[in-house]
């Protein structure tokens, strides 16, 4: 579903972001990306979106290769991916259904679709009750809730999250990993870029560690560092 073969990503001509990963996730696997700050997470997250190209190999989502998508079909490509992120990124002035109805018609779909498909995925990501609140009247994870609502509501084959607790308590976070765990169980490619260390652990899922810009560990049910 998604492959990297020898990527190396330079910023500038000394900042090493990546350094000659080789990564393959299959269709329907959860895997977490953990490392320190500034081991390159993000820049490998931001490759796979195709917001910038790679200095050196080659990134391919669904059999395709991304540097050969030009750029006026990026969007196209974006509507496999659905993004979550830390900082939720929710319009503040909209209510979180109309949130989610947005994402929608900026994507093109139809009015019928987004009257159905609004008001059950919110029910799945169990916000039914609170449809009509707007961003500052939720809690931070009900924010959250509503940001993976959003970005999983056309049913996307794979869904990305970079550091989707980082502004959570614990008690929160663990709600919004269940909702991406019960993301993959519908099948969906899940990738969370991560340095919730206890989250990791409870999860029991592939862990790919960076470090510098490497990939030094790739475990099938990890923890987030090597058990001693
Ligand atoms: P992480 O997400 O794990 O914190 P990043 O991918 O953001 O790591 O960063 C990897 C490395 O690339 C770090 O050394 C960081 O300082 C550098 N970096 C990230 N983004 C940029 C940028 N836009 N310009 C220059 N250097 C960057």
């Amino acid at each position: 579903m998604i492959r990297f073969d020898n990527v190396t990503k330079l910023y500038g001509n000394d900042t090493v972001a990546l350094e000659r990963v080789n990564l393959q996730i299959d269709p329907g696997e959860f895997v977490f990306l953990v490392g320190a700050s500034g081991s390159g997470k993000s820049t490998l997250v931001r490759l796979i979106l195709k917001e910038m190209e790679p200095s050196r190999g080659a990134i391919y989502v669904k059999g395709k290769r991304l540097s050969a998508i030009p750029r006026r079909r990026v969007p196209h490509l974006r509507r496999d991916i659905g993004c979550v992120f830390q900082d939720f990124k929710l319009l503040p002035n909209k209510t979180a259904a109309e949130n989610v109805a947005y994402a929608m018609k900026v994507t093109g779909q139809k009015r019928r679709a987004i009257r159905t498909k609004v008001p059950q995925i919110l029910d799945l990501v169990g916000l039914s009750e609170r449809m009509d609140k707007k961003p500052r009247e939720l809690s931070g994870g009900e924010q959250q809730r509503v940001s993976v609502a959003r970005a999983f509501v056309s049913q996307p084959p794979i869904l990305i999250a970079d550091e989707p607790t980082g502004n959570l308590d614990p008690d929160t976070s663990v709600g919004i990993m269940q909702l991406l765990d019960r993301i993959q169980r519908i099948g969906t490619t899940v990738v969370v870029a991560t340095h919730d260390r206890e989250m990791v652990d409870v999860m029991r899922k592939r862990v790919v560690a960076l470090d510098n810009g490497r990939v030094v560990r790739d475990r099938v049910k990890g923890a987030y560092a090597d058990e001693v």
